[in-house]
Formats: structure tokens, C-alpha cells, sequence
């Protein structure tokens, strides 16, 4: 695909097969997975060589893409490990690699030249100039850093017109670098660049004065008719769950509330709004992150932006429920990142570090239905009691229903379902194999939503 085709490529994390599958029914046109240990998911994957091939099999069939990820940058003693599984996983004929390391790309060309290879977004490719070199190393497709303005991405276009270029439209983002970051590494000994972060950017961090000495706390205390004075005191931070370390001490501004202070906590990106501009700006590829998300993230993203992409390749104004249905995943607040212009203390989350769910919530994935008396056999996801407002959901439709009966599997009435087991509930319409169930929250999110 190059950027003069009208309808960009929906591209959608499957962080397992189950997750593939979901994108696809609800309008992915490819998906991205990870080859286990050497993607920076490592943590989430469950994809073996086996289940990988099936992957690509399952999509092919469908007349979709798939891209694995093979994203780390490696230490010597990952080279040879990691080129042998590059040449394993190319016999099994995926759509592209996704590769970050400068080193590994170019040996992977040479071992496999009919490989297409595709430019990590760790690489940080912010320039044309940087585009320019890639496309001379037969790098067919560059996956921007989130960092760039849609600006700056028409620049890189003009200069570099023959390439593919990739962006990301929706999902999480790092406080740092395009995840070029050493506070996971540093807190915890978990090396993001390595696949193993631990999202230490979002723990809840707590900050007090080393309070060894008042006197010195006193003295070094800012002159109360200036504004602000960088202390001199040693501040400790501490984190929630891990009241015995003292991470850093620093000197810093900082607010906290009663419970702490999120001070690295990026919001999520949400681009849905802008899917012309980036088209026009010369994207060919809009991205969802997402490895870790349950089936009902990568389902209701896929159909929201499958939606939104086909109104604007038809000419249709954009729908605003589309950035509705993507509120009501849960997300730590959306914002349009870098795409409009540069977000500084609007992009971050400071009162929570988890994605909460605002106005849905995951409620079931269907897994069988009975015609003989209408009712669906559902994996509870979430509690669920009688009287509360699902909507049942397919790639075509979401039909409110109420809820008034709950049956065990043995046929028992209850009045609760609880999370991890599964029960019958009548279905308001003949379910396919991937209806999925979500609830209507009556305490709709606390916070501003967008
Ligand atoms: S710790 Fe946060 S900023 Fe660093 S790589 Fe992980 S998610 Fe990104």
C-alpha cells in the first residue's frame, strides 16, 4: 500500500490469537503480534511458533495482514538467538517484520532480502532525513514516533514520498521517548527496552522531606514572599506498593493529593478526530496500541475506526459516536497526544494510573447459543445483577437489553453473575460467534472523558 491509496490500513494489536480474531470480525485489516522474548510486549505474549503460524494461516484466509514484532534492541548475547528465530518465523511467510535495531535489521536483510521490514517506532525515526536513510537500507515502511505533528509528518512525506508511513491513532503513551525509558529499568529492574516494562511511570508516587535534621528542613525552606524556590532539602519519593524503597532523591515541584501524585502518567491517545489530516499528511497504516487489552478493547477500537475510516474514504462527515464507543473502553483520559500540537502539562494524568472504565464496562463474551429456548451461554467478565442495562454488541449492531433473568449452566435462577464463571442469560437476538456483552455504567466516570 502507498500513501496515495484512498483507504488507509486499520492495523490492530493482537496480543493473542483469540484477540486476532475479534479485530478481524470488527474490521481490522491487519494486525501486529510479537514473537515471543523478542518484542517489547514479552510479558503479555502467548504466541508460540505454532500458534503464530496458524495466526498468519487464520488471516490469510480472510485476505488479511500480519506483521510480527520483533522489536527489541539486543545485547550481544540475544544476536544469534534472535536471527535464528528471525529465519524461522520468515519460513512461516508473514506480511513484514517490525525491527528496531539498526544491527539486527541489517543482518535480517541479508539472511532473508525477500523480507519486508518494517521501522519500529522505538527507532524514533523523527526526521526525512532519518526516513531518507531507512528507505537506502530497503526498509519499506516506517512507523512514526508518536512524538510527531501531523505537520512534520507531511514534511517527511514530501521528502520521502516512496515510503509507507505508519502512525499510531489510539492507545497508550509513554512518558518517555517513544519508550526509550529507564524508569522501569531503574525502579524495578525490568528493561522496557528488553520487552519487560513494568509500567512504573503510573505507580503511585508519594514524595516527603527527609526529615533527618529539622533544622536543616527549616533552612531550606523557600522565603514565603517568592512565588517558588527550588529546595535544597532532600526530597524521598516513594511508591504505594513499595513503601521500603526510596527510588529517588531529588529535588523537584510537585503536587500531590491525599493519595499521592502520578507525575510520569501520560494520558491516552485517541486520534479518531483526525484520521483526514494524517491521510492527508500521508499516513497509509493507522495504528491501535494495545497488546495487553482485553477482547472488548480490540473489538469495540476495531469497529469504531473501521467505521470511521470507511465514512471518511466515502466522503461522510466523521460520526461522533465513533469517539463514544472509544471513550467507553476503559483509558487513563484521551487526548490527541502530539498529532495537533504539543500536549506539555495537558497530556498528563495526574489524578489516577490505570485505564478505568468511564461510561462501559466489559461485561461477557458470548460462547453458545441455545434456539431452543433463546438463551446464550456468556463468560462473565464483570459481575452483573438483575436490573442492570447491558448492550449486546456484534461488528453490525448494539442492542440495549435490561437484564431480568440470570440462569446457572445447570438451569438455576440467580440474582448475580460473578467474573470467571459462566451462566445463561436470553440473548435479544440470534448472537454470532463474536458477539461480546458490555454494561452500561449508572455511575458514569468521574473524570472529564476527553
Ligand atoms: S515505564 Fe512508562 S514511559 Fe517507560 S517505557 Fe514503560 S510505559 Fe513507557
Amino acid at each position: 500500500m502507498n500513501s496515495a491509496q484512498a483507504k488507509p490500513e486499520l492495523l490492530m494489536p493482537a496480543g493473542n490469537f483469540d484477540k486476532l480474531k475479534y479485530a478481524f470480525a470488527y474490521g481490522a485489516d491487519a494486525v501486529y503480534a510479537g514473537v515471543p522474548v523478542f518484542s517489547l510486549r514479552a510479558r503479555e505474549n502467548d504466541f508460540t511458533k505454532e500458534v503464530l503460524e496458524e495466526a498468519i494461516e487464520y488471516s490469510h484466509a480472510r485476505g488479511r495482514r500480519i506483521y510480527l514484532t520483533m522489536n527489541i534492541y539486543a545485547h550481544n548475547i540475544k544476536i544469534e538467538r534472535f536471527l535464528s528465530a528471525f529465519c524461522e518465523m520468515a519460513d512461516l511467510q508473514p506480511d513484514g517484520f517490525i525491527m528496531t535495531d539498526p544491527g539486527l535489521i541489517n543482518k535480517a536483510m541479508k539472511l532473508r532480502p525477500e523480507s519486508v521490514i518494517h521501522l519500529s517506532t522505538q527507532a524514533n525515526a523523527t526526521n526525512w532525513a532519518t526516513v531518507e536513510f531507512w528507505r537506502d537500507m530497503g526498509v519499506k515502511r516506517i512507523i512514526l514516533p508518536r512524538e510527531l505533528s501531523i505537520h512534520e509528518i507531511a514534511t517527511i512525506r514530501d521528502n520521502v514520498p516512496e515510503i509507507e508511513l505508519e502512525a499510531f491513532v489510539h492507545g497508550a503513551i509513554c512518558i518517555a521517548y517513544s519508550g526509550r525509558c529507564l524508569i522501569s529499568n531503574y525502579v524495578n529492574h525490568r528493561d522496557a527496552n528488553q520487552g519487560t516494562c513494568t509500567n512504573s511511570c503510573r505507580w503511585e508516587y508519594n514524595l516527603s522531606v527527609d526529615k533527618d535534621s529539622l533544622l536543616e528542613t527549616e533552612m531550606n525552606r523557600p522565603a514565603p514572599e517568592k512565588d517558588y524556590e527550588p529546595l535544597a532539602a532532600k526530597y524521598k519519593i516513594t511508591e504505594a506498593q513499595r513503601a521500603e524503597q526510596n527510588f529517588i532523591a531529588a529535588q523537584f515541584e510537585l503536587d500531590e493529593d491525599e493519595h499521592g501524585t502520578y507525575m510520569m502518567n501520560s494520558k491516552d491517545l485517541c486520534a479518531v478526530e483526525l484520521l483526514g489530516d494524517m491521510r492527508a499528511a500521508g499516513i497509509c497504516s493507522f495504528k491501535a496500541e494495545g497488546r495487553s487489552k482485553s477482547i472488548y478493547y480490540a473489538s469495540i477500537v476495531s469497529r469504531a475506526y473501521r467505521r470511521a475510516i470507511d465514512d471518511l474514504a466515502a466522503g461522510r462527515p466523521f460520526d461522533k459516536n465513533n469517539l463514544k464507543e472509544l471513550i467507553g473502553t476503559a483509558n487513563r483520559t484521551l487526548m490527541t497526544g502530539f498529532l495537533n500540537r504539543k500536549p506539555h502539562e495537558y497530556g498528563e494524568n495526574f489524578e489516577d494510573g490505570n485505564s478505568l472504565p468511564l461510561t462501559h464496562r466489559f461485561a461477557g463474551v458470548v460462547r453458545d447459543y441455545n434456539p431452543a429456548d433463546g438463551t446464550a451461554l456468556v463468560d462473565i467478565k464483570n459481575r452483573m445483577d438483575l436490573g442492570d442495562t447491558l448492550e449486546w454488541i456484534t461488528p453490525e449492531k448494539t442492542v440495549p437489553v435490561k437484564v431480568e433473568r440470570l440462569l446457572k449452566p445447570n438451569g438455576a435462577s440467580v440474582q448475580a453473575a460473578h467474573a470467571g464463571l459462566q451462566y445463561r442469560l436470553p440473548a435479544p437476538f440470534e448472537p454470532d460467534e463474536f458477539t461480546i456483552i458490555r454494561q452500561v455504567l449508572k455511575d458514569a466516570g468521574h473524570r472529564d472523558a476527553g
